[in-house]
């Protein structure tokens, strides 16, 4: 009895050791390691930790599906591998030219019974020295062919309810307000959740190459630190029809030493598939204005009509300003038929826009026509198009198109019923980037799923709304986006790629809705340009505004929209921002700086700077008593010599910043 009593014990320690083996690996420089183990039934669970310390508890992976048993628990490890990269690759456009993939591979191939059916499905982590990422992969087997997700249970179990920054997952188009709120109590939100620990961590959770999938965002339980994955869901509750892609996309946790590292990840880029389109030289990144902002301002309407905007007269006008004034395009919104019934044409321009003469006009001068699709949230419509739409395109030597998916009309979702960031609007989305691709078309899309990086294997994909622009500014009825709005952007949303986010207007009130004003300075609107990264940067207001303030806009004029180098001198979320970028195949370095609600004083260290060269330095500043409330416009200009060893002290207004042009002298 007792030997036997001794044996069972034994066999239970060892069944005890085996279950909790523990699988691990490293980040390159050993600072981050992800742990990997099954319980006693058959669950898979990960950890995070970042120099010895806790960053993710045991965490949950697993799927349930639909009309099958669920991927949760019965597994045992089949086989592992491991694999590391250290590359670097040239993006072809981008906020630095050359990005560093570097990172340790663990693939954990599990194997689950239950009944009779075995099925096999892999977990994959990454690990970085600046975070992680780990996805799920399907291998087409006879027990697995296609199948349906209805829920993904993956945790992401923080050790504490740490202060964070999101929008709620409600919030439509991703045009929501990041509020600042502990963990536990962000309720349903859309990543990127950007996140700060006591220690001074941080870290953001997102995810990458969203490919065939539903978007993440995550749920919060109040009094817990764990995070559950919350797939967005087709109309009818399904969360992913898995078919030929059999992969999830990656669940990526950024993790900084602070704000200014946490910018400067390229993680997400990093989990994304090389480039697929072999000749890029087509795509070039530029600045651009637009027929745009007086729709905002309801001089102008959209369609045909007295106030129509879309003229060839006033194209032709903004054409001109744009060849004077160093831009590569004019968007023009409100050109085709038929915006009176949202019943859209895209090879149909009204008749009082000469398409041929506005695109020989343009090309003559070297500006662009940016063309734009609106569907209004009409997806089929827009599909049956989509091959016509795109030859046109090609054919009258269009090279950028804006797309729209403002569903106002139809509850604000696709077909009135599918949301953006689910599924069916992620493959919508995908198969516009191809065929845009095909016909020589780059893609600024507005109301799109959250982005997740697809520009490195698709760089026609330049820029994309999902962010709440500065055209809130013009008509929201609580008075526009508050001052700290756009200097919590560049750490959440921001993070998620390049925003269409459309800054630069000089114009700070809307006679027909006077309730609304930017609430910025104009020195600040100057920054914006620079802060708020985007290959294709819209200045948005009128250009009767610009001729009217040339001395500010002149930083406009010379400021390009594509970089060699960025670094931040000085970030903190919610409060400033100064970053400076290099402008590619240049020495001149572009610096700007922004601040929330309090005025501050902003000291630029130059140190990244060619430490044997002289510079001059032109700035644009806030001037002495400007706030954005009640004098936002007045801008001292001024010039100096610096050098790497400068440092500079700048006054901030309240809601205001500065932006300077740094010229090598020699
Ligand atoms: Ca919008």
């Amino acid at each position: 009895m007792k030997q036997t009593l001794l044996l069972a014990a034994i066999a239970l320690l060892l069944a005890l050791s085996a279950s909790a083996r523990t699988l691990s690996v490293s980040s390159p420089d050993g600072n981050i390691t992800i742990g990997f183990s099954l319980d006693k039934k058959g669950t898979p669970y990960y950890t995070v930790e970042r120099g010895g310390k806790t960053i993710l508890a045991p965490s949950r992976l697993g799927l349930v599906l639909k009309d099958a048993p669920a991927l949760t628990d019965g597994f045992s490890i089949k086989s592992t591998s491991t694999d590391s990269f250290d590359e670097t690759w040239q993006p072809v456009w981008g906020e630095e030219d050359e990005i560093r993939n570097n990172c340790n591979e663990l693939r954990i191939n599990l194997r689950q019974k239950k009944q009779k059916t075995m099925r096999d499905i892999a977990v994959v982590f990454r690990v970085f020295n600046d975070g992680i990422g780990f996805r799920y992969e399907f291998p087409r087997q006879k027990s697995l062919g296609n199948f349906t997700i209805m829920d993904e249970v993956t945790e992401f179990a923080f050790t504490d309810k740490h202060t964070s920054w999101s929008i709620p997952y409600k919030a439509h188009y991703y045009e929501g307000i990041y509020r600042e709120l502990p963990l536990d109590s962000i309720g349903t939100a859309s990543t990127p959740v950007t996140i700060k620990t006591a220690d001074g961590l941080s870290m953001a959770l997102h995810e990458a190459n969203l490919t065939d999938y539903a978007s993440l965002n995550v749920d919060a339980n109040p009094g817990s630190p764990v995070l559950k994955a919350h797939l967005t869901p087709w109309s009818t509750g399904e969360k992913v029809f898995v078919t030929d892609v059999r992969t999830s996309p990656w669940r990526t946790l950024i993790i900084a030493d602070n704000d200014a590292e946490l910018m400067l990840s390229r993680l997400m880029l990093n989990l994304n598939e090389p480039c697929r389109i072999e000749d890029t030289s087509w795509i070039k990144p530029q600045k651009y204005i637009g027929i745009w902002w007086c729709y905002h301002m309801r001089t102008h309407t959209w369609h045909e009509g007295e106030r129509h905007g879309a003229t060839t007269e006033r194209t032709k006008r903004y054409m001109d300003f744009a060849a004077r004034n160093n831009f590569g395009g004019v968007l023009v919104e409100g050109w085709n038929r038929d915006w009176s019934t949202y019943n859209f044409s895209f090879t149909t321009p009204y008749d009082d826009f000469d398409i041929n003469a506005i695109t020989a006009y343009g090309k003559n001068i070297g500006v662009d026509f940016i063309a734009h699709h609106e569907t209004g949230g009409h997806v089929a419509n827009y599909e049956t198009q989509l091959d016509s739409a795109y030859r046109y395109c090609s054919d009258k030597g269009i090279r950028y198109v804006k797309t729209g998916y403002s569903a106002w009309a139809i509850k604000d979702l696709l077909e009135g019923k599918e949301r953006h960031g689910s599924q069916f609007g992620v493959r919508h989305f995908r198969k516009v980037i191809e065929i845009a691709a095909k016909y020589g078309q780059c893609i600024d899309n507005h109301e799109p799923a959250m982005p997740t990086g697809l520009q490195r294997t698709y760089p026609n994909l330049m820029t994309q709304e999902g962010v709440r622009g500065q055209e809130w500014d013009a008509w929201n009825a609580a008075g526009g986006n508050p001052p700290e709005h756009t200097v919590t952007l560049p750490f959440t949303r921001g993070l998620a790629g390049p925003m269409d986010f459309t800054p630069v207007t000089f114009n700070f009130e809307n006679p027909r809705m006077p309730q609304t004003r930017v609430n910025t300075t104009l020195a600040k609107q100057l920054a914006l340009f620079v802060i708020l990264y985007s290959p294709l940067q819209m200045a948005s207001d009128i250009i009767e505004h610009y001729e009217a303030n040339p001395g500010p806009f002149q930083f406009i004029v010379d400021c390009p929209t594509d970089w060699a180098k960025t670094v931040y001198p000085e970030a903190e979320i919610g409060k400033y921002i100064t970053v400076a970028r290099k402008a590619k195949d240049s020495y001149t370095w572009f610096v700007a700086g922004a601040t929330g609600k309090d005025a501050r004083k902003a000291t630029v260290n130059f140190s990244f700077l060619d430490p044997d060269a002289k510079y001059l330095a032109t700035i644009y500043r806030d001037a002495p008593g400007t706030d954005w409330e009640t004098n936002p416009t007045p801008v001292v200009i001024e010039q100096r010599k610096i050098d790497s060893t400068t440092l500079l002290e700048i006054d901030e207004s309240r809601g205001g910043g500065f932006a300077i042009k740094v010229s090598k002298l020699y």
